[in-house]
């Protein structure tokens, strides 16, 4: 029987799951084809504080910046949402990857880099551990064991900007289905000095670095930019639904994080649920070595944690990328009339919309 864990991997999903299997006394080796981890820096870091705490990180260290508002803007309208504390952290993605590699060794986990798996190797690993892909959106893990496709994908552009934000604790939404079909643009304020701007769109409208410089040319933005020289831009994917199987349990693999496509559909934020994925493939992994138990847990354990919640993002995303820019505008206008800014300023949560939900029902029964 095998009882060792071979990760490809070494993202946050990767390590998560690796510190988790070594501290349960699983020997684990995670391997990656980058000789440094987490460069270059791909993808935003703004993570909701109270998606962060589960995770079990000691991320301190990453953090950049601190965020406790967002104005979204639509059509000519603006929803200005303020919370009563703050809600989300900026953080420094290598450094969150550091810190996460770092958990992972002091725990016991063997990290080899420069090992780019595939083909006879990859078979070869299969043979003696059991198999975590968390190898990112293109996984070859995924492929390599006929785990299905991922059925909608969101490629971005992302730059950094030598730019003073306004209100440095205010991050800037900007849906427009003609200009980020699927997704939306953003600026966020990385550091008082750095300003981040990004657009994200679904696969099938073309360029996102030309969908990018589109962004770039709107009022709006190009005053958040100003004079500020841009840094760096980089393009990249977020797969945006569920693998078509993200366990096989007879051959004992499993995927984690981008790979089995565990990301919000309303923001492509992946951290939180596949971080969260990560730990419950461990315990399910340990539960397997011990007791026997089959493998086929992991899916029922993610599902039951956040099957209901990506739905609800699904139908949320499917929604503002399919309305009209003026459409979102006028519902905007109207939330704003009937106070939903305040609400989501007090009851808002960024990974969770069920909670929002309830709030929301149980706050118009109580008044
Ligand atoms: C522009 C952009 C903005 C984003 N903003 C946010 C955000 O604000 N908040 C948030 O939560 N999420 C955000 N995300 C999503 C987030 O970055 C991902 O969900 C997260 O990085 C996924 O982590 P992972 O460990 O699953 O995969 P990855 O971070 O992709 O790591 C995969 C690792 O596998 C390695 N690898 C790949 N193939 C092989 C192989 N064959 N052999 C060995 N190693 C291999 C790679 O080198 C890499 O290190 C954003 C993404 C993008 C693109």
């Amino acid at each position: 029987m095998k009882d060792t864990v071979a990760i490809i991997g070494g993202g946050t999903a990767g390590l998560i799951a690796a510190k988790r299997l070594a501290r349960m006394g699983i020997k684990t080796t995670v391997f990656d084809q980058k000789k440094v981890l987490g460069v270059p820096v791909r993808a935003s870091g703004i993570l909701s504080i109270d998606g962060l705490e589960t995770l079990g990180i000691d991320y301190f260290r990453s953090i950049t910046n601190t965020l406790s508002g967002a104005d979204l803007h639509a059509g000519g309208e603006v929803m200005r949402v303020r919370a009563h504390r703050p809600m989300a952290y900026v953080l420094d993605r290598r450094k969150l990857n550091e810190i996460c590699r770092e958990e992972a060794e002091d725990a016991g986990a063997r990290i080899e880099l420069g090992r780019q798996i595939a083909g006879a190797e990859m078979q070869k690993l299969s043979r003696s551990n059991i198999i975590i892909g968390a190898d990112g959106a293109i996984s070859a893990v995924a492929r390599h064991f006929s785990m299905g496709a991922i059925g909608r994908y969101i490629t971005t552009y992302k730059a950094e900007y030598a730019s003073r934000a306004a209100e440095p604790g205010i991050a800037s939404l900007f849906f427009d289905n003609k200009i980020a079909p699927g997704l939306f643009g953003w600026l966020c304020p990385n550091t008082r000095d750095i300003l981040e701007v990004g657009i994200g769109i679904d696969s099938r409208h073309g360029n996102a670095k030309a969908a990018f410089d589109r962004f770039i040319g709107i009022d709006a933005v190009k005053d958040a930019i100003g004079a500020g020289q841009m840094l760096n831009g980089y393009a990249s994917i977020i797969p945006s639904m569920l693998r078509e199987r993200i366990v096989d349990p007879v051959r004992e693999v499993l995927l984690v994080g981008d790979a089995a496509g565990q990301v919000k559909p309303t923001t492509g934020g992946g951290i939180i649920f596949g971080g969260n994925a990560a730990r419950i493939a461990a315990f399910c992994i340990n539960e397997h070595l011990i007791g026997g138990s089959s493998l086929k847990t992991y899916l029922d354990g993610f599902m039951d944690e956040y099957g209901l919640e990506l739905r609800l993002h699904s139908a949320i995303n499917g929604f503002y990328s399919s309305a009209w820019g003026r459409t979102l505008g006028g519902i905007l206008a109207i939330s704003n009339a009937i106070g939903i800014d305040r609400f989501l300023g007090r009851y808002g949560d960024m990974d969770r919309p069920s909670l929002i939900m309830k709030r929301f029902f149980l706050r118009s029964l109580a008044g």
